[in-house]
């Protein structure tokens, strides 16, 4: 594996393969990545898929997937923390050898009567095993073994969170936590500190469940004689009542939000500001965002999850995406007979209001609907007798129209509902409700024309009355 050299900022992502790539550890991969950058260091990722009944190819791909949607490219390959147990154990029994660790023979029946007897006399359960200054000559031959860190009893250990501030553990309060288990597997906490050193991660950033264990991450750093990484421990995204986000919440991952019809870019922005803020600025490029990352700039208490202001945001970035780009997405969403071209064309009048691209593509749908239209109910109570006879009047003028423009047809019907001594809404509505089957539509003349004339003609016929 690389290491860091001197100076350079080495940061990782370390997500275990859970099925999905939770927001909230997206957001933490962001900080992640953009604290590397900003410091024009290096951005790792590494898979912890050390679990294998979770890490199938499957679970990898939703994370891999997720973190490229949302544009954050790391560096090198991506390590995958099952290719390293060897090395794992090799320092397990390192820190035997430096007398910092110990062969334990307790059983687990041993163990559990020590716990229940520490409950019996209520008084909170810490390992203290006889094995802990054993030796070599001591061991057992053939009996199963877990090999734990040799904790540091006395004193405290304290942490210069670059997040957190000063935090600071009495050393009584740590165990003799295992390192590898009787089958020889390493334990989440040596993995994570033995890859971090081999990677030559300078900078930890992730989410502040895990501060605890970093005093425990520390003791094993420096019973190795490592060099200590900076740690910064990000708040967790909390929902809009305060809890800690979960299911009940609503969506956790972040292909959720993509099949949602959240732009990347919009949740980009939206998981930044999450809990960091510059100023008042409200919108940045990746650039942008690098160039003004600090951590110093995130907040200690846990952000709120607010789904309107996503869709706010949402929606401003829809309003500023391309044509065709935003064509391009929804068409996938409509079905075959959906054409990017008439869809890019009619993006400037659509894309005024949707907040998502599901919206988007439910506001473009009367496109490509084939006739007859089914009406929806409020389209269908509109078209009465009177409505229809209306709709007569506006077939008879638009057979007639030559500028089948917007400003042409606007001039049109304009005329003409001056001559009926009706406002243009009355005309509006029912030919809304006869080319789209629904009461809300882009402006009545846009639809005209980008219907076309042939299509609009025979919408409105269909519905037509007598005159
Ligand atoms: N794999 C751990 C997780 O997904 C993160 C480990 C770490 O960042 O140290 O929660």
């Amino acid at each position: 594996m690389a290491s860091g050299s001197e100076g350079t900022v080495v940061t990782r992502f370390a997500p275990s393969p859970t099925g999905f790539l939770h927001i909230g550890n997206a957001r933490t991969g962001l900080f992640s990545w953009l604290y590397a950058r900003h410091c024009g260091g290096k951005a790792l990722l590494r898979i912890e898929d050390t679990d294998k009944a979770r890490s199938t190819q499957e679970a990898i791909d939703v994370i891999l997937d997720g973190l490229a949607w949302l544009g954050l490219e790391f560096d090198g390959h991506t390590y995958y923390q099952s290719q390293f147990e060897a090395r794992h154990a090799e320092v397990a029994h390192e820190l035997i050898a430096r007398g910092a660790g110990y062969r334990c023979y307790l059983t687990q029946e041993e163990l559990a009567a020590r716990r229940e007897k520490a409950r019996a006399e209520r008084r909170p359960f810490r390992i203290d095993s006889e094995w802990r200054e054993r030796r070599e000559g001591d061991w057992p031959a053939d009996e199963p073994f877990v090999v734990r860190l040799k904790a540091p009893r006395e004193g405290e250990t304290v942490i210069e969170d670059l997040v957190q501030g000063r935090v600071a553990v009495k050393n009584e309060e740590l165990d003799d936590f295992v390192l590898l288990r009787s089958d020889g597997s390493p334990t989440y906490m040596l993995a994570v500190v033995v890859d971090d050193h081999d990677m030559g991660v300078t900078h930890i950033v992730r989410g502040d469940d895990h501060l605890n264990n970093a005093f425990r991450q520390l003791a094993i750093i420096r019973a190795m004689g490592w060099p200590e990484p900076h740690y910064a421990h990000v708040p967790l995204i909390h929902g809009a009542d305060g809890a800690k986000l979960s299911k009940r919440h609503g969506a956790l991952g972040v292909h959720d939000y993509r099949d949602m019809g959240i732009l990347p870019e919009a949740l980009f922005n939206y998981l930044l500001r999450l809990g960091w803020g510059h100023g008042d600025k409200e919108e940045f490029t990746h650039e942008e965002a690098i160039a003004a990352f600090t951590l110093e700039g995130v907040g200690k208490s846990p952000a709120r999850f607010d789904m309107k202001k996503l869709l706010n945001l949402n929606g401003h970035y829809i309003r500023a995406a391309g044509d065709r780009r935003l064509a391009e997405l929804i068409a996938p969403k409509m079905g075959p007979q959906a054409d990017v071209d008439l869809l890019a064309q009619a993006m400037p009048v659509l894309k005024t209001r949707a907040r998502d691209l599901n919206e988007l593509a439910d506001g473009a749908a009367f496109l490509f609907e084939t006739r007859p239209l089914a009406l929806n109910d409020q389209a269908a109570a509109l078209l009465d007798a009177d409505a229809r006879a209306l709709l007569a009047g506006i077939s008879e003028r638009l057979h007639a129209e030559q500028d089948w423009t917007t400003g042409g047809l606007e001039a049109n019907l304009k005329a003409y509902a001056e001559g009926l001594g009706l406002g243009l809404g009355k005309l509006a509505q029912p030919l809304r409700a006869a080319l789209t089957g629904q009461t809300t539509s882009p402006g009545i003349f846009d639809v005209l024309a980008l219907l076309g004339r042939e299509e609009s003609l025979a919408r409105i016929d269909a519905q037509a009355g007598p005159a």
